[in-house]
């Protein structure tokens, strides 16, 4: 673990409940894995911890190069045997229980290092079963899903649907009642041949692996849309997967009570998993 700059052991690794993302919630974050001691996409990482840091009006006080050298710096001192799951977190930083930002001058930077585990075996090759949740994604205007803030609560109640029902994920609709994200990656549907995955608009988190899935479908000659999805789409999806940084992708079987096509992983999934995994060694830093 890195604080501010120091390097703890996971035992002794601690932040002051006086910071406001304790305290509040107010912070940003950005997951990432390593191959090796190398991270994956880390251009896009940085890219999209920036855009959430604004909209909280936080700076973070490192620049790519420097924030790549602590990363390379927390990796290297863990000493992991396989590859590393890198969890960076941007908090307001310490200061009195007040909202006024003012309040606490320096932000906390946070990186956690961990295991990186990949999906079990069996989600992989037979697909995965997703529950339909009753907690609708945030709506945009308020705290916006396209900022990947500290603020979870929205999603951890999703998966706690899902653990209740004993499926891999939730999938949740939008305040408009359309198909939207799952509570930790992205949905993506086949129907006739071409790749489907709800538009931005739909309020969802942008993610890494979605924008790398949609790069390997185009490289592929696979058609792909952003479309807006609802619930009775699903029964006409010949395939489905979810994608997202610490899974890539994994085939979705059934959502709810629905079928997905014929009830196994499906030929554009595969395909897209081969070039995925082909892909990665051009994209590590
Ligand atoms: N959507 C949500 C709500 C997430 O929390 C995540 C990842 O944690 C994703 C999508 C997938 O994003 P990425 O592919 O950048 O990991």
């Amino acid at each position: 673990m890195n604080i501010d700059g120091t390097l703890y052991g996971r035992d002794d690794a601690r932040v002051s409940v006086f910071d406001h993302g304790f305290l509040f919630g107010e912070g940003v974050y950005e997951v990432l894995r390593t191959y090796g001691q190398r991270p994956f996409l880390f251009a896009e990482h940085m890219r999209r911890l920036r855009a959430s840091a604004d909209r909280l009006a936080l700076s973070c006080p490192l620049s790519d190069e420097d924030l790549l050298a602590r990363i390379r710096d927390t990796v290297a001192a863990a000493a992991l045997p396989g590859d590393a799951y890198v969890r960076i977190l941007l908090t307001r930083g310490v200061g009195e229980i007040v909202y006024d930002p003012a309040a606490c001058p320096t932000p906390t930077l946070v990186v956690i290092v961990k295991p990186h585990v990949d999906p079990p075996v069996e989600a992989v090759r037979g697909g995965v079963r997703l529950a339909l949740a009753s907690v609708v994604r945030n709506h945009p205007g308020s705290v916006d899903p396209a900022i990947k803030s500290n603020n979870l609560l929205n999603n951890a109640l999703a998966m706690q649907q899902a653990y209740r029902e004993g499926a891999f994920e939730a999938l949740m609709k939008n305040h408009r009642g359309e198909l939207c994200e799952c509570a930790q990656s992205n949905i993506f549907v086949v129907r006739d041949g071409v790749l489907l995955t709800p538009p931005t608009s739909a309020g969802l988190l942008v993610g890494v692996t979605r924008g790398f899935v949609l790069e390997c479908a185009a490289d592929l000659g696979v058609p792909a849309e952003e479309c807006v999805l609802h619930e009775t789409d699903l029964a006409s999806a010949q395939e489905s997967f979810l994608t997202s940084t610490t899974r890539e992708i994994v085939p979705v079987v059934r959502i709810g009570a629905q079928t997905i096509g014929d009830g196994a992983p499906g030929p554009v999934t595969r395909r897209l998993m081969t070039a995925f995994a082909a892909a990665v060694p051009s994209r590590l830093s």
